[in-house]
């Protein structure tokens, strides 16, 4: 998959959230909803890494699904560019600004 497949996709889903939650009166509550929504996902994947590495309680850990882990990397990822995609953020302009910032840390000072 290319970024760009995942950008086309997330215009998908923004377009799919928009009409099951098109009681929103305004841009404002679906920021809002969005942003909470990423904490929700944060934390779930949190969850995983504590099983990961075995750090659950073992009914916990019984349950856990290998799957899982990499589910929730997904969900970070999609529900920060959902986020981003409604408030106008154009992400890959963004990475690449934050990139060049990173690499530059690394540039020899002379
Ligand atoms: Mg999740």
């Amino acid at each position: 998959m290319t970024f760009d497949e995942l950008l086309q996709w997330v215009d998908l889903e923004d377009r799919r959230l928009r009409e099951r939650f098109s009681n929103y009166p305004d841009e404002e509550k679906r920021i809002l909803a969005r942003t909470v929504k990423i904490s929700e996902e944060l934390g779930e994947l949190c969850d995983e890494v504590l099983s990961f590495n075995s750090m659950q309680r073992q009914e916990k850990l019984d349950e856990d699904k290998a799957e899982n882990l990499s589910a929730e990397f997904a969900d970070v990822l999609i529900t920060t560019l959902l986020l981003a995609k409604t408030m106008g953020v154009d992400i890959p302009t963004a990475l690449r600004s934050k990139m060049a910032k990173v690499d530059k840390r690394y540039e020899v000072k002379v």
